[in-house]
C-alpha cells in the first residue's frame, strides 16, 4: 500500500470513530492536506471555522500567511503535509484539552508513522509540547531539536504573528533562516 491509500484508509476510521471528543460540535473533519512523501510535516493547533467548513487545515487568514511564511523558507503546500494536534474544530476556537489533545494524539502518531517524515516543524506551543514538553515557545522558536528520529523545529503559531508585529516580525526571521537549516538537515 502506498502511503497515500494508508493515510485515506486512516481518515475513513477517523472519519467512523464516534469517540473523538470534538466530532460533534464539527462540521468536517480536518484530517491533513499536501504531499503524502513529503520529508516535512507542519503540524498546527486545530482547525478553525474556515478549515472545519472546507475540511482543509490552514485555509483562513492564518493559512494565507501561513503560505507566505513557507515561501520565504522557499517551500509550497506541494512540498510538505500538514496537519494539526486536534481534527475536529474546539468549540468558539478555544484551546484544545488535555483529553483532547490525547484522544487525536493516537492518530496524529499514525499520520507520523505513516508520513516519516524527517523534519516536523510545529506551529505554536501546542504541537511544540507534543515534542518539547517543557520549554518556552519564545525562547526556543526557529532553533532544531533532536527528538527520536525527528529533527523538530518550533515556529511560532502564525495566528500570533497576526495578532502582533513582533511575533509577526520573528517569525518571518525563522522562516528565512529555515531556508538555509533545510540545505545543512
Ligand atoms: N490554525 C490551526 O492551528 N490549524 C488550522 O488548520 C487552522 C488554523
Amino acid at each position: 500500500m502506498t502511503k497515500f491509500d494508508e493515510l485515506h484508509d486512516l481518515k475513513d476510521e477517523m472519519e467512523n470513530d464516534d469517540s473523538l471528543p470534538l466530532k460533534k460540535g464539527a462540521d468536517k473533519l480536518v484530517f491533513g492536506s499536501g504531499n503524502t512523501e513529503a520529508k516535512i510535516l507542519l503540524i498546527g493547533e486545530g482547525p478553525g471555522r474556515n478549515e472545519d467548513l472546507q475540511g482543509i487545515p490552514f485555509v483562513g487568514q492564518a493559512g494565507k500567511l501561513l503560505d507566505k511564511l513557507l515561501a520565504l523558507a522557499g517551500l509550497e503546500r506541494k512540498n510538505v503535509f500538514i496537519t494539526n494536534i486536534v481534527h475536529h474544530r474546539p468549540p468558539e476556537n478555544r484551546d484544545p484539552l488535555p483529553n483532547e489533545i490525547e484522544a487525536y494524539g493516537k492518530y496524529l502518531d499514525k499520520i507520523i508513522e505513516i508520513i516519516k517524515p524527517k523534519i516536523i516543524i510545529t506551529l505554536g506551543r501546542f504541537s511544540m509540547a507534543k515534542f518539547l514538553p517543557d520549554v518556552f515557545i519564545s525562547q526556543v522558536h526557529g532553533k532544531s531539536f533532536k527528538v527520536d528520529e525527528f529533527t523538530i523545529i518550533p515556529m511560532y503559531h502564525p495566528a500570533a504573528s497576526l495578532r502582533n508585529g513582533k511575533i509577526l516580525e520573528a517569525e518571518k526571521a525563522d522562516f528565512v533562516n529555515l531556508k538555509d537549516m533545510l540545505q545543512s538537515i
